[in-house]
């Protein structure tokens, strides 16, 4: 079983500091049925890479019971994958040899867990139902996933392909800690044979080691009974990871996560949301006022330029959606958020259940999150994020970027952000306060220009700023929106 990691971050031997291996050195550490050694195959300032042999003792595993489940012929027990395949065993021994790594500690560079890097990993041999499967489980997460296949025998192609893969991934901008934790969950998610045993442990390790992405990923459900087995504990752990994303959304509750398809054709829009209400400085009425302008506004932009295939990110409950249903030159819609809940109030207010079927087939509503690279998001038109950015913590923008602008690459981008210049005219806020209690940053005009000419120039677009509601000759207006149009 083998696993490397590489770097070309300079100089690439951080990876070292990072690891706590010393590059110079073979170190090995005891896991339960053998041993872990860590060594560097490569260590130059430009690139360097560290593997992770695992040496299993199958003999060991029997003894212990542990190995391959008594199903099949007799000799399975001691001739079987598990000295030679990613399993459960990479994960127990990364914790073992990575565990201040995977902690995000690093006592002599304090920076370096927090820097994201040009990374690189390969596992030798992965089980897995199918190619598909690495990519849906990897892609969400940003990596770029690359799998070949290995035949059940080279010499006998007739026999066709093993369950075998040797997996990929390549990032551009992660953090070590993250690819570490994303193997650690993920390798055993993959692993077929029922070779550990789960408890109440297994489920605070998920939760832990799973708190900053699993909650957003598209198949956490998956995930989630893969990895704890047992029925008894997925219900009560997909509960807690729904709290976990309530957290760090807006607001979100329920369970499952379906990929609901909607549609409502002419019901007026009634201004009944809950906007300005709490947690909120602005005034209910004006805010609904300005809200409304918005997206009218981004409405009338998307009709104009005649956009076939429309992306709302961050739909929420689905107000611009409806608006969008309204242009019959729109074929497709796609809104997407990641709150569970606000999909759940789209839908009603819909009122997808009711829906025409040629209409429905207008709209698909997905959950999904903007920091994670998603298939789904290529081939449209154009894309809206209206009040979307805010919501997202500064330093993940980076990630957003590359979703929305590398790869799902909308032929226009219409996204707006609060002017936080305007908030002087709000009374109930102080100096330095945002508008929502939700909002993770609020940008000047200045720092929204910046921001996005500088996207639009790393990415192929042309972007203009415009002020979005009336404007006050002092500090602007409450709102502003970008028009990012590709270039060729
Ligand atoms: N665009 C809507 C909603 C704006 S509120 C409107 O203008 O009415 C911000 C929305 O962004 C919320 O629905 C929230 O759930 C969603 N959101 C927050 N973080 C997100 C993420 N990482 N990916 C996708 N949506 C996200």
């Amino acid at each position: 079983m083998l696993l490397t990691i590489s770097t070309t971050h300079q100089p690439a031997t951080d990876l070292g500091y990072l690891l706590h291996k010393n590059p110079a050195r073979l170190q090995s550490v005891d896991i339960a049925y053998g041993q872990a050694h860590v060594f560097y195959p490569e260590a130059t300032l430009t690139r360097c890479t560290a593997a992770l042999l695992l040496d299993i003792d199958t003999v060991a595993l029997v003894r212990s019971h542990r190995g391959p489940a008594g199903e099949g012929f007799a000799l399975e027990q001691y001739v079987n994958d598990r000295p030679y395949a990613a399993s459960s065993f990479l994960s127990t021994a990364l914790v073992k040899a990575f565990n201040t790594a995977m902690n995000g500690t690093c006592k002599d560079r304090p920076e370096l867990p927090d820097t994201r890097l040009p990374l690189e990993a390969t596992v030798a041999a992965l089980p897995a139902a199918n190619a598909e499967q690495l990519h849906r489980l990897f892609e969400p997460l940003g990596y770029e996933v690359e799998t070949d296949a290995h035949p059940l025998d080279p010499t006998v192609p007739a026999w066709g392909e093993s369950r075998y893969y040797t997996l990929r991934l390549r990032h551009s901008t992660c953090r070590l800690r993250d690819l570490l934790t994303h193997l650690y969950v993920l390798v055993p998610v993959l692993d077929n044979d029922k070779h550990y045993w789960i408890g109440p442990a297994e489920v605070e390790k998920l939760l832990h080691r799973g708190a900053e992405w699993l909650p957003q990923h598209p198949d956490r459900e998956f995930i989630t009974r893969r990895y704890l087995r047992f029925a008894e504990y997925v219900n009560p752990t997909l509960k807690r990871l729904l709290t976990a994303e309530e957290a760090a959304t807006d607001d979100v509750s329920g369970t499952g996560l379906p990929v609901a398809q909607t549609v409502i054709p002419d019901e007026k829009v009634t201004g009944t949301t809950q906007v300005g209400s709490e947690g909120n400085a602005e005034p209910a009425t004006e805010k609904q006022k300005l809200h409304d302008l918005r997206l009218a506004r981004i409405a009338e932009q998307i009709r104009r330029v005649g956009a076939k295939r429309v992306l709302d990110l961050g739909c929420g409950e689905g107000k611009l959606v409806r608006l969008l249903l309204q242009q019959p030159q729109i074929e497709h819609i796609l809104g997407m958020d990641v709150s569970y809940q606000e999909l759940v109030r789209a839908q009603e207010r819909l009122h997808f259940a009711e829906m025409p079927p040629r209409q429905r087939e207008r709209l698909t509503l997905v959950q999904g999150s903007l920091l994670y690279h998603d298939p789904r998001l290529a081939g449209y038109d154009a894309a809206a994020v209206v009040e979307v950015i805010e919501h997202l913590d500064e330093s993940r923008l980076v990630a957003f970027e590359l979703v929305l602008f590398a790869r799902a690459r909308p032929g226009i981008v219409l996204l707006t952000t609060p002017n936080a210049t305007y908030n002087q005219k709000f009374e109930k806020l102080s100096a330095g306060q945002f508008r929502h209690s939700d909002h993770r940053f609020e940008w000047t005009e200045t720092q929204f220009a910046a921001w996005a000419s500088a996207v639009a120039e790393r990415h192929g677009y042309r972007v203009r700023v415009e002020p979005l509601g009336p404007e006050d000759a002092q500090v602007g207006a409450p709102s502003q929106l970008a028009v990012f149009e590709r270039v060729g």
